[in-house]
């Protein structure tokens, strides 16, 4: 009898590197941000999966791993999106079958948690669902919409809030850059402010880059938009942190494409971070100028 081969997701965040990846939902289902095109690019259309297919992956993940993980996550891009019900089949079968996964995480758009009720996301939470990654972007109304990010300042405020409060620990990602160089300071101080009313769990923040075959090259092209410059990027990072009055939040730079590694607790160790970011600007230019060059950029 031929062996069940578990499919595989396109993307997972770098946070969940040894966690078991298991596939929910094919794709995204919005797929129109103008900077991301991730799917397109490894030419995976949206489309759900049945019950049954997930399952039988988990089963067949069990079969080929045994019981080795202590944290799983779900994808592709928004299982969220998928019926409360659904979740927790995946979600009990999955703890079934791997007794030892401590953690479950899974991204989630935030159109999509705030279209969930309160009770939904407390049965997701209860049924083994401890932390979402929202990739929040960007607080600035002007620039979600820019970027056809089909979310809100207020979406983004109510739907990390419900998380919470449902008992799951929020991944809010930022990204520097997204507002360019005509819209950052905007980008910054309105994220600043969704930040500090919801202070999540963790405040990952990521650097924009534009790949060839997204909607925001083409408009790089035509110059509606100016991408902001290396140092741009790390005084927006200055100054994003120095409004924040985020306790308990961790904030990590934790992906490649950072120029600053920065790293820490709020609000106590928010100085410190301030004391890297601000030694790095202090460098003399030619420095500073190889440090971005040294830096690969990727998605
Ligand atoms: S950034 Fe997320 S929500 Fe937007 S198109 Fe890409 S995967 Fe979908």
């Amino acid at each position: 009898m031929l062996m069940h081969v578990p499919e595989q997701l396109v993307i997972r965040p770098p946070s969940e590197a040894k966690s078991l990846l298991v596939r929910v939902v094919r794709g995204c289902h919005w797929n129109r941000c103008a900077f991301c095109g991730i799917y397109d690019l490894f030419g995976v259309p949206y489309s759900q999966r049945s019950l049954e297919e997930v399952l039988k992956d988990i089963d067949a993940l069990s079969e080929r791993y045994g019981d080795i993980f202590t944290t799983a996550f779900l994808g592709d891009a928004d299982p969220l999106s998928l019926d409360a019900s659904f979740l927790v089949e995946v979600l009990q079968h999955l703890r079934l079958k791997f007794p030892r996964v401590k953690r479950i995480t899974s991204y989630g758009r935030a159109s999509s948690l705030a279209k969930k009720s309160p009770e939904d996301l407390s049965t997701i939470s209860r049924a083994g669902l401890n932390r979402v990654h929202v990739g929040f972007e960007s607080g600035s109304d002007q620039v979600l919409r820019l970027q056809k990010k089909g979310t809100s300042q207020r979406q983004l405020i109510d739907a990390g809030e419900k998380v919470m409060a449902a008992g799951m620990e929020l991944s809010f990602y930022f990204l520097l850059g997204l507002g360019g160089r005509d819209l950052w300071k905007e980008h910054v101080e309105e994220s600043v402010k969704v930040l500090n009313e919801v202070k999540p769990h963790f405040i990952r923040i990521r650097r924009l880059y534009i790949h060839p075959l997204s909607r925001l090259s083409e408009k790089l092209k035509n110059g509606d938009f100016r991408e902001q410059t290396p140092e741009g990027t790390v005084v927006e990072l200055k100054y994003l942190l120095d409004g924040l009055d985020a306790e308990g939040s961790t904030f990590a730079c934790d992906h490649a494409n950072n120029y600053l590694q920065v790293f820490g607790r709020l609000n106590a160790e928010k100085g410190r971070m301030l004391g890297i970011i601000d030694a790095f600007l202090a460098l003399p230019e030619r420095q500073r100028l190889a440090h971005y060059a040294s830096i690969p950029s990727v998605i």
